[in-house]
C-alpha cells in the first residue's frame, strides 16, 4: 500500500510521522520542490521504524508515486510581505495546476487527499483541475473540518467527564471562521445533550455552549500565535483520512468536497458528514439541523463560494 505525500513541510512531514506511528499503509512517498528537504525528512523518520511499524520511506519524485492509492497534497507557498490574501491564493492555485495533473498522470487510481490551506478553496481548485483529466470530484478530498469536530468532541468529553469517542456531534462548513457546530445533533451514549445534562443533573447553559464554540474555533489561532504553526492534530487527521481510505473503513469524517448545492449555495467545497471508504466519497449524511444552524451552513457556504468566485474572477482557476 503506498502513500505519496507532496510537501513534506511540518504538516506533510508530521503526517508521515503519525502513518509509521500508527502503522498505516506500507510505502510512503515523499516530493517536495526542497528535495533535499524532502530526504531529510524521509531519512529522519525511517529512523523512527524501529521503534514503531513496518513502513518503508523514501524521498523521491513524481515518477515514483506510481501505483500510489492515497497521495496527500500539503504544498503550499507563504505569505510574503504585503501580500494580500488572493495574491497568495493565486500563487498557490498555480502550485496546485502543476501538483494535481502531475500526481494523475503518474498514479490515474489515487485519491487525493488536500491538506493545504483554506483547505475548502484549494479542494475545490484541485477538483477542477483534476475533472479535466476526467477524475470524479468524490475522489478528491479535503481535510476539511475532521480537526475541528475532533476538538469540538475532545472539549466535550472532558466537560463531561465521558471518552469522545462516545460522543457524536459535528462541525460542519468552512475549514474556518465561520464554521458550524452541530448542537442539536450532539449525543452522548446516545443521548441528545439536553437529556444527558438533565438525566446527570448537569448545568450546560448556553455560556458554557458559547465558550467550547470559541476554543473549537480559536484553536488554531491560539497554537499559531505560541508556537507558529499547527502540524500535530492535523498530521493525525489525515493519518486517520488515509486509515479509512486504505481499509475501507465506511467511517463519517467531516472531511471537505466538492458538493452540486448547499441549501441554495451552487458548486461549492465544504464538510458535511460523509461516508468515506476505499473508493473515497461515497455518500453524504444531510443533516437534520435546526433552524439557526441552517442559515449559519448557508452563510458559511456563501463565505467560499465567494472566494471561489473572486479567484475566477482573477482567472486563477
Ligand atoms: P505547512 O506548515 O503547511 O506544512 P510548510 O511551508 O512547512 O507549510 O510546507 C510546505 C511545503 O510545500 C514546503 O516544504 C515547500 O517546499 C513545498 N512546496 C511548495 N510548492 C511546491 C510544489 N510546487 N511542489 C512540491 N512541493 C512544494
Amino acid at each position: 500500500m503506498k502513500i505519496g505525500i507532496i510537501g513534506s513541510g511540518l504538516v506533510g512531514a508530521t503526517a508521515a510521522y503519525a502513518l509509521v506511528m500508527k502503522g498505516i499503509g506500507r510505502n510512503i512517498v515523499l516530493v517536495d520542490l526542497n528535495r533535499a528537504r524532502a530526504q531529510a525528512e524521509a531519512d529522519d523518520i525511517q529512523h523512527a521504524v524501529p521503534f514503531a511499524n513496518p513502513l518503508n520511506i523514501t524521498a523521491g519524485d513524481y515518477a515514483d508515486l506510481a501505483g500510489a492509492q492515497v497521495v496527500i497534497i500539503a504544498a503550499g507557498v507563504s505569505q510574503r510581505p504585503g501580500e494580500t490574501r488572493m495574491e497568495l491564493l493565486s500563487r498557490n492555485a498555480a502550485v496546485f495546476r502543476q501538483v494535481v495533473p502531475a500526481v494523475l498522470e503518474v498514479s490515474p487510481e489515487a485519491i487525493l487527499l488536500i491538506a493545504t490551506n483554506p483547505v475548502d478553496v484549494m479542494t475545490h481548485m484541485a477538483a477542477r483541475f483534476a475533472a479535466v483529466l476526467g477524475v470524479p470530484s468524490s475522489r478528491i478530498i479535503g481535510s476539511g473540518t475532521t480537526l475541528d469536530t475532533a476538538r469540538f468532541r475532545t472539549l466535550l468529553g472532558i466537560r463531561f467527564g465521558v471518552d469522545p469517542q462516545h460522543i457524536h456531534g459535528y462541525v460542519i462548513g468552512e475549514h474556518g471562521d465561520s464554521e458550524v457546530l452541530t448542537w442539536s445533533q450532539v449525543t452522548i451514549g446516545g443521548l441528545p445533550l439536553d437529556i444527558f445534562c438533565e438525566s446527570h443533573n448537569i448545568c450546560f447553559d448556553e455560556g458554557d455552549r458559547l465558550e467550547i464554540e470559541a476554543r473549537v474555533r480559536r484553536a488554531a489561532y491560539e497554537i499559531i500565535e505560541h508556537k507558529g504553526a499547527t502540524y500535530y492534530g492535523i498530521g493525525s487527521a489525515l493519518s486517520r483520512i488515509i486509515q479509512v481510505i486504505l481499509l475501507n473503513q465506511r467511517s463519517i469524517l467531516t472531511v471537505c468536497t466538492l458538493k452540486k448545492e448547499v441549501l441554495g449555495v451552487s458548486n461549492v467545497t465544504l464538510s458535511l458528514p460523509h461516508l468515506l471508504g476505499g473508493d473515497g466519497i461515497l455518500d453524504t449524511f444531510s443533516s437534520s439541523l435546526n433552524q439557526q444552524e441552517s442559515e449559519a451552513l448557508k452563510a458559511s457556504a456563501e463565505h467560499i463560494r465567494s472566494a471561489i468566485d473572486e479567484l475566477e474572477a482573477a482567472n486563477a482557476i
